[in-house]
C-alpha cells in the first residue's frame, strides 16, 4: 500500500490535498503538524501535514509528490493543532488557512527550515559578585555610577551595551566601574531585539500590598491552577486587574508553567510592555503587529520552546504553541479588536476559552464592561465572577448626567452648559476629556448654492473634509483628493463643511479657551506605535488640560486628574441599525465614567443628547452597566439575538450588485431546502465600497449545531458554483459588525 500525505494547504478551498511522499521521506516518522513544501498549480506552497493516508480519491499516478518535509518535528503543539481544527470547523474557514495563521510569516514561505533563528550575540554588561554586594547608595557622590549600578540591579541578566549607550551611559563610565571590579562585560543574546528595555531603568516598584478583593480573586483562580476554570474578573480600569494577573502569573511561573496574556490592539503599549518587563524581566515574549517578521518569529520561538514563560500579545498570539501552558488571561475581553474582521474571522476570546478547556488550565477574562456573551455565561454559572469593587485608593463613582440639548444653541456640537461645566473644572485645576467618534473636520462638504456634495466615487459615502491638510478623504476606502476651490457642478466658491469632527471641535474649543492647549487624539494624530504613549505621557504630565478624542482615548489609559468627561454625541448609537450599538455605547460611557475623578475629587460625566428619556440612558444613569446589561440581555433573549440565537453572515461583493446577490440567492435557496431561515440577500449597510457592490445574507435561528452542519455541507459546494467565480464572498460566524 502506498502511503500518501494529506496536507492542509493555504488556499481558499475547504478541503485537504493528497501528495506522494518525496522519495527520501521516512513516512513512518512523520507527525501531524510538520510543514510540507508542495507544488500547487504553478506555485510552491508550504502546507501542514495533517494525516498519512493509504487511500485517496485520486488515482495515485495523478498525484504529485511533495517537495520536502521542512521540519524534523511539528512546530505546532497538539493542542494548537486541535484548536485550529476546531476553529476551522466553527468559523467555516479552510483549515490550511487557519494553520497558516498559527505560523509566523517567515515560516509560511517555502525554503525555510524550522530551526530556531540564530540569535546574534552582542556585547553587554552585568554586575559582578562584588557589584551585587555593593550598595548603589554608597556612590551618592557619583550619580552616574549609582544610576548604572541601579539599572544593572534591575536586570540580573545584564543589559546590552547599545541599550546603556542609549541611556547616556558612557564607555568611560563602564570602564571605570569594570576596573573597580563592580561590573563585567559579556556576550548577551538580545531577548527580543525590538524591545527598548527602558523598563530596566524604571526602578522596580515597591511591592504593593494587595487589597482584599484582589487577594480573593487571586486565591480563587490560584486554587484552580492545573484544571479548566473560566473566570470573569470584573473591575474598572485602575481597579488593580493587572496586579491580579501578575500575581497569578507569578504563581504559574513558580509551577514551571507559562502564561498567555491577550491584550487589545490599543492596550499593548510600550508602557504595558515595560510594566510586565519590570516585573518579569526577560522572561517574556511579546507579539504584536508592530514587529518585523524576524522579531515575531523570535518571540514566537521563545514561547514555543518555553524559553519565555510569559507571552503577551494581541489577537493572533492565541495560536502560539506553549509546551507548558498554565494560565490564559484576556484583558478587556469585550474589546472588538479580539474579533478578526477579515479573512479568517475568528474571535480570539471565544477560542481562548476553548483552548483553556483543551489545555485544562484556568482562564481569566477581565473587563469593567463585559460583553453580553460573557455576562450571560457568568450569570448561568458557567464562568465564576470575581469582582474588584474599588479603585486602589478612594472610590467615589462619578456623577453621570444627561445634558438635554433639545433646542439649545450648539457651537460645533458644544452646548452652553457643557462649556460652563468645562470652565468650572478647569478653574478647579483639573483636566477635562471630550469624546466624539468622528475624526476629521467635517463629515460632509456641500455647495451652498446648488447642494452638490463631495462623495467618494468608489463608495456610497461622503468624503470627510480634513481642513488642516486641505484634503478630502474617504474613511471607507482611504482614497483622497485635494479640497476643491469651487463647486465642480456650479463653480460657486461657497462650499460649506457640514457637521463636526474632532478637528473642527478642536477649533471651536480653542476659541472658547484660547489660553488652553488642546490634546486632540484620533487616528490622524497618533500614527506610529509610540505616538499614543507620547500623548499619554504628555497628558499625565499635565501639559494639556483639555483632551479631545475618539474612543481610542477611552481605552485603558489612566489619567488621574481628569474630573470631567463628556460624550458630545450619543444619539447616533441610540438609533443605529446595528443591534450591538447600544452595548458599545454603554461600554464606552462606563469606560469613560471609570476614568473621571480618580483620587479625592468627585468626577462628573456628561452625555449630550436629544433623548434624555431614552430607557437605555435612564437605566445606565440609575443602575450603571450591570442594570443596562440586564435590560439588554432580556431584549436579546426576547428577539433570540446573540448570545441567545446564533448568527452567521454570508457576504458577497462584485462589480455589479446583481452578481453579488445571485450567489447569495442560490445559497439562501439551498439553506431553505435544509430547513434554515436566511434573511436576504440585502445590500450591505455600506452597499458600495471601493468600487464594489456588497450584499449580505443573514442566517440565524435554530440550534447552532444544525446551522453549522448546513454550512459545512453548503460551503464546499458553493465554492464550485459559477456564481462564486463572479463574486468575492466570505462567511462570518458570530459577526460583530454588520457593515
Ligand atoms: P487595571 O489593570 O484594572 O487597570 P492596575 O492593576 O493597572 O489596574 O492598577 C492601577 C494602578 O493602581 C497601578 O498603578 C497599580 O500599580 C496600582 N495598584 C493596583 N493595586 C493596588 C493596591 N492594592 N494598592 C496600591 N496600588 C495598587
Ligand atoms: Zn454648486
Ligand atoms: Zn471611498
Amino acid at each position: 500500500m502506498t502511503a500518501m500525505l494529506r496536507v492542509a494547504v493555504p488556499v481558499p478551498l475547504r478541503r485537504l490535498f493528497d501528495y506522494l511522499p518525496a522519495p527520501d521521506c521516512d513516512v513512518a516518522a512523520l507527525k501531524r503538524g510538520q510543514r510540507v513544501q508542495v507544488p500547487f498549480g504553478r506555485q510552491t506552497l508550504v502546507g501542514v501535514l495533517w494525516q498519512v493516508v493509504t487511500e485517496t480519491a485520486i488515482s495515485t499516478d495523478k498525484l504529485h509528490a511533495a517537495d520536502a518535509v521542512l521540519d524534523a518535528a511539528p512546530l505546532l503543539s497538539d493542542s494548537v493543532l486541535e484548536l485550529c481544527e476546531f476553529a476551522a470547523q466553527y468559523y467555516q474557514h479552510p483549515l490550511g488557512d487557519v494553520l497558516t495563521t498559527a505560523l509566523p510569516v517567515l515560516l509560511r514561505a517555502s525554503g525555510r527550515t524550522g530551526s530556531a533563528p540564530k540569535g546574534e550575540m552582542l556585547p553587554g554588561w552585568r554586575l559582578t559578585e562584588l557589584g551585587w554586594q555593593t550598595d548603589p547608595d554608597s556612590k551618592k557622590k557619583a550619580p552616574r555610577q549609582r544610576a548604572l549600578l541601579l539599572a544593572l540591579r534591575a536586570n540580573e541578566h545584564g543589559l546590552l551595551q547599545a541599550e546603556l549607550a542609549r541611556e547616556d551611559f558612557s564607555p568611560a563610565l563602564m570602564r571605570q566601574l569594570a576596573k573597580a571590579g563592580l561590573i563585567e562585560k559579556f556576550l548577551l543574546a538580545p531577548a527580543d531585539d525590538h524591545v527598548e528595555r527602558r523598563a530596566a531603568f524604571v526602578p522596580a516598584p515597591a511591592t504593593i500590598s494587595l487589597n482584599p478583593d484582589q487577594l480573593a480573586a487571586i486565591a480563587a483562580v490560584g486554587a484552580k491552577l492545573g484544571q479548566f476554570a473560566p473566570f470573569l474578573l470584573d473591575g474598572v480600569t485602575g481597579s488593580g486587574k493587572t496586579e491580579v494577573y501578575m500575581a497569578l502569573i507569578d504563581a504559574v511561573r513558580a509551577r514551571g508553567e507559562q502564561a498567555l496574556v491577550l491584550i487589545p490592539e490599543i492596550g499593548l503599549t510600550p508602557q504595558t510592555e515595560a510594566r510586565f518587563r519590570a516585573r518579569f524581566g526577560d522572561d517574556i515574549a511579546v507579539l504584536h503587529s508592530g514587529l518585523t517578521d524576524k522579531q515575531r518569529w523570535q518571540a514566537w520561538e521563545r514561547a514555543r520552546t518555553g524559553a519565555a514563560q510569559v507571552v503577551i500579545g494581541t489577537r493572533s498570539a492565541l495560536f502560539v504553541s506553549l509546551p507548558k501552558p498554565g494560565l490564559i488571561v484576556v484583558d478587556e475581553e469585550h474589546d472588538l479588536s479580539f474579533k478578526q474582521q477579515e479573512g479568517f474571522r475568528y474571535h480570539a476570546r471565544d477560542l481562548a476559552v476553548w483552548r483553556a478547556q483543551r489545555e485544562q488550565i484556568p482562564i481569566v477574562l477581565g473587563s469593567a464592561t463585559p460583553a453580553l456573551e460573557t455576562l450571560r455565561n457568568a450569570r448561568s454559572g458557567r464562568y465564576t465572577r470575581l469582582q474588584l469593587s474599588g479603585r486602589a485608593g478612594v472610590a467615589t463613582m462619578p456623577l453621570l448626567r444627561c445634558l438635554d440639548i433639545r433646542g439649545q444653541q450648539l457651537d460645533e456640537g458644544l452646548s452652553g452648559s457643557l462649556l460652563a461645566a468645562m470652565q468650572r473644572h478647569l478653574d478647579a485645576g483639573a483636566q477635562v476629556l471630550l469624546f466624539l467618534n468622528r475624526r476629521g473636520f467635517a463629515p460632509t462638504l456641500m455647495c451652498h448654492d446648488c447642494g452638490w456634495v463631495a462623495d467618494c466615487a468608489r463608495c456610497n459615502a461622503h468624503y470627510t473634509l480634513h481642513q488642516k491638510i486641505g484634503r478630502l478623504r474617504c474613511h471607507h476606502c482611504g482614497s483622497e483628493r485635494a479640497k476643491p476651490k469651487q463647486c465642480p457642478s456650479c463653480k460657486s466658491q461657497n462650499l460649506l463643511p457640514l457637521g463636526a469632527g474632532t478637528e473642527r471641535v478642536e477649533q471651536a474649543i480653542q476659541r472658547h479657551f484660547p489660553e488652553q492647549p488642546i490634546a486632540r487624539i484620533d487616528r490622524d494624530t497618533t500614527r506610529g506605535r509610540d505616538s499614543m504613549s507620547r500623548w499619554v505621557e504628555a497628558i499625565r504630565a499635565r501639559r494639556y488640560r483639555i483632551l479631545l478624542g475618539t474612543q481610542m482615548l477611552a481605552k485603558g489609559h489612566d489619567f488621574p486628574d481628569v474630573t470631567l468627561s463628556a460624550l458630545l454625541d450619543v444619539d447616533g448609537a441610540l438609533f443605529a441599525s446595528d443591534f450591538r450599538a447600544p452595548e458599545r455605547l454603554a461600554q464606552l460611557v462606563t469606560q469613560v465614567a471609570g476614568r473621571a475623578g480618580r483620587g479625592e475629587k468627585r468626577g462628573e460625566v456628561l452625555l449630550q443628547t436629544h433623548h434624555p428619556e431614552h430607557p437605555l440612558l435612564t437605566t445606565l444613569m440609575s443602575g450603571g452597566y450591570p442594570a443596562f446589561a440586564e435590560l439588554a440581555l432580556a431584549e436579546r433573549e426576547n428577539q433570540q439575538l446573540p448570545p441567545f440565537g446564533p448568527q452567521v453572515l454570508l457576504r458577497a461583493e462584485a462589480p455589479q450588485m446583481a452578481l453579488a446577490e445571485a450567489l447569495l440567492k442560490r445559497a439562501r435557496d439551498q439553506l431553505a431546502a435544509a430547513g434554515l431561515m436566511a434573511l436576504g440577500p440585502v445590500p450591505a449597510p455600506q452597499a458600495l465600497r471601493a468600487g464594489r457592490y456588497r450584499a449580505q445574507l443573514l442566517i440565524e435561528g435554530g440550534p447552532r449545531s444544525a446551522l453549522q452542519a448546513a454550512l459545512t455541507k453548503l460551503l464546499p459546494q458553493l465554492e464550485t458554483w459559477p456564481e462564486a467565480r463572479k463574486a468575492r464572498w466570505s462567511v462570518d460566524v458570530d459577526p460583530q459588525e454588520m457593515a
